[in-house]
Order: C-alpha cells, then structure tokens, then sequence
C-alpha cells in the first residue's frame, strides 16, 4: 500500500512537471526577443532534468517503501511540482498582465463612443497645464461646445443616429484642431478642448473656425440607421474662456460654463467668452 502511494506521489509529480512546462512556452511566445527567453529556456531545461530525476527515482527505490516516513521523499517531489506549476503559471499570469496595461491605462482614459480622451483625462491634463501657465505664465484656453437641440435628434431619429452625430464630430473637432490640444468628452454631448499656449483670441478665432465647419460639414447617417435620411446637419454653441493668474480648476471650468451659457441664451450656433475673474493670492 505505501509503496502504491509512493509511486502515485512521484508519478503525479512527473505529470504536474510536464504540465508546467507549458505555462513557460506560452511565456516565452509573448516575450519580444531572444535575449529575454533565454533565463526561461535553462528552467526548462531544469524541469527536464527534474522529470528525468523524478522517473530515476521510481525505478530505483521500487518497493522500498514499507514505513511511513518512507513517504517524505515522494512527498516532498509531489509538492515541489506543485510549486514549480505554481511559479510558471503565475509567471505567465503576470507577463499577460504587464503586457495589458497599457491598454487597460488607454481605456481608463478614453470615451468609447467618440474615442476622445475622458473627463478623467482633462482633469489630469488641466491640473499640469494651470500649473504651467501659474509658474511661466504661458497661456491656457478652454473651448466647451454643446449640440445644438441635440434632444431633438435624438427623439426624431434615434439614439443610434445620435451616438453617429457625436462620433463624426468627436472626428471633426479632433481634425481641426492643434495636436498639442486635448479634445475631450466632457458629457453628453459636450466636448471639452484645451488648448495649451493659446490667448483668448486665439481660442475665439479656434472656436468660430470650429463652428462654421460643424455648421458646413454634414454627417453621413448610414443607410442601416436611418434608410431616408442620407445627411444631417447640426449646429453647436461655444463657450471659451482662457486662464488668468491664479485661476484655479474650478474656476476656469466655471468660466467656460458660463461662457456656454451666454452662447445658448444668445440664440445658439454661436460663440461667446468670459474672462474669469482674477484670483487674489
Ligand atoms: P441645447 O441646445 O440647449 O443644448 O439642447 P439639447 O437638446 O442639446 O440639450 P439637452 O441637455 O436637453 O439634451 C441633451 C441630450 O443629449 C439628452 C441626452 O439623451 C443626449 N445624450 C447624452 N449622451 C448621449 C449619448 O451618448 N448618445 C446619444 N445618442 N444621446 C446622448
Ligand atoms: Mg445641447
Ligand atoms: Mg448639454
């Protein structure tokens, strides 16, 4: 009987020590050069030589086993597989996930309907950039657009209709604008683009360029969505308003809010600015 065990331990050990080395090969397929394989192919190897030691074993200590302290061996060789599975399958695990993220940083930060950078992204960004304005005094301007009666494309042609409107203007804003600014998804159907190093009236200028191509351009609905309804056409309003010193975040973000507010009460499809107000130290 003890033997029976004994045998059974070291067999199994042998299968876990085969088994382990798979995890390895699938690590090493994801390593991107062959300098870096080369720690992981003298493992393998090691594990080769365990296996050959494990099988050694059963044949030379064959019915030997007839206590029960005759066991700590085959099962010390049993768990010492185990570990080495362990070890490679996390190994594996950790190689997948150092691998994913940057992927899993790119999604934190991005809207999946217009692929902008999100809210998240823009406090991260503003923070550094009121900071660099503070300290170099360089110029910082905010744009915030809405969709004009955004509600009512919605209610007439659908949310789908409505996702396809705000991607093909995510696509548009993002291709008349500099690429050192961060157009950004700021909710619905607002988008945020700070524009470092930009004065007020350049971000004006910026933002009635921005208006008239919205306004000229219009946004093909595929026919899947909408059969008769082949093109639309929309209209936004802007709000721009642009750092004074000592603006913090909440301010500047309260500015261009407000900024927007002016251009809806101003009948909309247009531009309006505020200066915010000058902070005392
Ligand atoms: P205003 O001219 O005053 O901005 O009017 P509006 O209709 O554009 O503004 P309102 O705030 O009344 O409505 C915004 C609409 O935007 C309501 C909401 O359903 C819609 N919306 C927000 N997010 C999304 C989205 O991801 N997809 C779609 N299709 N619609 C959205
Ligand atoms: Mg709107
Ligand atoms: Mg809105």
């Amino acid at each position: 009987m003890l033997n029976f065990i004994a045998t059974g331990l070291v067999v199994s050990g042998v299968g876990i020590l085969v088994c382990s080395v798979f995890p390895i090969w699938k690590l090493m397929a994801l390593l991107p050069r062959e300098a870096l394989r080369q720690s992981w192919y003298v493992l393998t190897a090691l594990i080769m030589i365990f296996i050959i030691g494990y099988t050694a074993y059963i044949g030379v200590f064959w019915g030997a086993h007839e206590r029960l302290a005759n066991l700590v061996v085959p099962g010390i060789f049993f768990l010492g597989a185990c570990f080495v599975l362990l070890v490679n399958y996390l190994s594996l695990k950790t190689t997948r996930d150092i691998q994913r993220m940057p992927v899993l940083e790119q999604e934190s930060i991005t809207d999946p309907l217009t692929e902008l950078y999100n809210r998240r992204y823009l406090d991260r960004c503003l923070a550094t950039e009121i900071d660099r304005a503070n300290r170099y005094g360089i110029s910082l301007s905010l744009l915030l657009l809405d969709i004009d009666h955004f509600k009512r494309i919605n209610d007439s042609y659908g949310h789908q209709v409505g996702d396809v409107v705000l991607a093909e203007l995510a696509q548009v804003i993002v291709n008349s604008v500099r690429t050192t600014d961060v157009v950004t998804r700021y909710g619905g159907e607002e988008i945020m683009v700070m524009a470092p190093s930009t004065p007020l009236e350049t971000a004006v200028d910026l933002a009635a360029r921005l208006r008239e191509t919205i306004e000229r351009e219009s946004v093909d609905v595929p026919a899947k969505l909408h059969p008769e309804l082949k093109e639309l056409r929309i209209t936004v309003s802007i709000g721009v308003a642009s750092f004074q010193d000592g603006n913090d975040h909440e301010t500047l973000i309260q500015s261009v809010d407000e900024a927007l507010y002016r251009a809806k009460r101003n009948g909309r499809n247009c531009v309006s600015t505020v200066r915010p107000a000058t902070t005392q130290p």
